[in-house]
């Protein structure tokens, strides 16, 4: 362990610029190049290879999740902001519609008639259930 971090700053001093992980792989491939290249040595190589590899795939693709994580969250902000905006409009045509339903529709087609409580072309005065009504009362009246 000791030794590990040891080789690690001193490889960190050496590669200033690079990153870490780089400068520990380098470590590693310093150290295997000391010592004797046969055939257990070379697989070592290829195995420590293959997981610098693994590990730089498998960083990349959480960079790429992140970021495409981090574009989905900013497209979301935006539909909420504009379903935000569609439904204030929707609120304000709705209440532009309950202001023509309450005022020009009933005055201008159907009203509501007091006699038989419904909304029809006829009103109070002229409905034919109390017309019809009104002259049945007159006939038991007149005779
Ligand atoms: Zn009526």
């Amino acid at each position: 362990m000791l030794e590990v971090s040891s080789e690690d700053n001193y490889v960190g001093g050496e590669f200033r610029g690079k990153k870490r992980k780089a400068a520990v792989t380098a470590g590693k491939l310093q150290a295997v190049g000391s010592g004797i290249l046969n055939k257990n040595a070379h697989g070592e190589f290829l195995r420590a290879e293959n997981h610098m590899l693994r590990l730089q795939l498998v960083r990349k693709t959480k960079e790429l999740e992140a970021e495409q994580i981090w574009r989905l969250e900013l497209e979301l902000h935006f539909m909420k902001k504009e379903n935000d905006f569609l439904k204030r409009q929707l609120e304000e045509f709705k209440a532009e519609n309950e202001f023509y339903k309450k005022t020009a529709k009933p005055q201008k087609t159907r009203r509501l008639c007091r006699f038989c409580k419904e909304y029809a072309d006829h009103d109070y005065r002229n409905c034919p259930q109390r017309r019809a009504s009104a002259c049945s009362e007159e006939d038991d009246g007149s005779n």
